[in-house]
């Protein structure tokens, strides 16, 4: 990633501190930049921050000093900001009024697929995003299908969500997001709690998915598949950033931040 002016930024964040509305300070003042059609990494102990910092991204934090119910994803976080910060997307700054043209730009794949699902039907849930966006309903229902298509999921259409496997919903999540086209994925912890094939499927898709990407996870291995760059975040603070194999390498610092360098590197080490 080069650092100067002219660098095309999907994503730039300046000085971002939140605190939950029962005064726990989640994020402390964090600088991050992502460059266009760059994949980075988002690793860090739980509570680090990750989560809450995703949701910054399109809009949903911070929730601005009114309980707000996001009917999308039915959760009510009636959370009240405290923003000293400034976050912009493809060079727009996220602001209330402009939260609709954000979350066109940034697909948030939440951890738990049941945050995300909510239609009586995988197509309805899919369809949903285009609908919104302003697609006709032939228009919204082709998209939703191409999407299903996309994710491995194109039988599955008429089936109820809840009857999926959790693997299956996750990547109705995903569909859902595709289905909007954003030009930045956000993914919180996408790979957890999938079975290997179920994993490796998921990274195989994300690989081959374009656009800017920003993935909060524990799944060091799949860090050095996909991203470059990985960015280590700390009790709301942006600790240390780098190629990945450098921070993901670094035992000293991995171990700081109760991390551990990945197998795969360590094995590496070892026979060299
Ligand atoms: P991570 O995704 O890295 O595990 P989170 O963003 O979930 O971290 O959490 C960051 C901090 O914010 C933690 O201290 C966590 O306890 C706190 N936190 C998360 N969600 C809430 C909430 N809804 N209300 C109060 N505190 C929260």
């Amino acid at each position: 990633m080069s650092d100067d002016s002219t660098t095309p930024w999907a994503v730039r964040v300046h000085d971002l501190t939140y605190h939950y509305p029962d005064g726990r300070a989640a994020l402390r003042g964090v600088d991050l930049n992502v460059a266009e059609g760059e994949c980075v990494a988002l690793v860090g102990p739980n509570g680090a921050g990750k989560s809450t910092f995703l949701l910054h991204l399109n809009g949903i934090l911070p929730e601005r000093g009114r309980s707000v119910t996001d009917h999308h994803h039915g959760i009510d976080f009636g959370h009240k900001t405290k923003l000293h910060a400034a976050i912009w997307i493809n060079g727009i700054e996220v602001s209330p009024a402009n939260a609709r043209e954000v979350r066109r730009r940034v697909g948030l794949l939440f951890q738990d697929p049941d945050d995300q699902l909510f239609a009586a039907t995988v197509l309805e849930d899919v369809a949903f995003g285009p609908l919104n966006l302003g697609f006709s309903k032939i228009d919204a229902k082709r998209i939703a299908l191409e999407s299903l298509a996309r994710v491995e999921l194109g039988d599955a259409a008429d089936r109820m969500p809840h009857h999926l496997s959790f693997g299956e919903r996750k990547r109705a999540c995903l569909a859902g997001i595709l289905a909007c086209s954003p030009s930045i994925l956000a993914l919180d912890e996408p790979t957890a709690n999938l079975d290997p094939r179920g994993r490796r499927g998921f990274i195989t898709l994300m690989r081959d998915l374009p656009g800017t990407k920003l993935i909060a996870t524990h799944d060091l291995e799949m860090v050095l598949e996909l991203c470059e760059r990985t960015i280590v975040l700390d009790r709301g603070r942006a600790v240390a950033q780098g190629d990945s194999r450098t921070i993901l390498g670094d035992s000293a610092l991995m171990d700081q931040y109760g991390l551990e360098v990945p197998l795969s590197l360590t094995m590496r080490t070892k026979i060299s």
